[in-house]
């Protein structure tokens, strides 16, 4: 199931990263919304190999309808988009990310 962004957003992005896609951010999504229009301009969307990461308190795994974090996982119940998955989306859309021809996976190492 793909999560539902909302339309004056999708509209928005066709003035690229304007005062027009923050204000329908905001209306929108609110807090989650201006974060997530900051976390683009910032460029803390990274591309690796394998992953998609949005780069927040911690670093976040996010694809097009799943993140790792916890506003996604226990507040919004992953029924709405949080803040990264946002991000990624516009993100995507108007190819605003850094990108690494490395394997995010071989960064994680395994605490025990
Ligand atoms: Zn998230």
């Amino acid at each position: 199931m793909k999560l539902k962004i909302e339309d004056n957003v999708v509209q928005a992005l066709k003035h690229g990263l304007s005062y027009e896609l923050y204000k329908a951010l905001l209306l929108s999504y609110g807090k989650r919304g201006e974060k997530a229009f900051f976390y683009v301009k910032e460029r803390r969307v990274k591309k690796y190999r394998d992953f998609f990461v949005v780069v927040g308190r911690e670093e976040y795994l996010v694809d097009d309808f799943f993140c790792t974090c916890k506003d996604f996982q226990l507040r919004l119940k992953g029924r709405k988009p949080c803040a990264h998955i946002l991000a990624l989306f516009i993100a995507k859309k108007l190819k605003a990310y850094d990108e690494f021809d490395t394997y995010y996976i071989d960064f994680l190492i395994p605490n025990d």
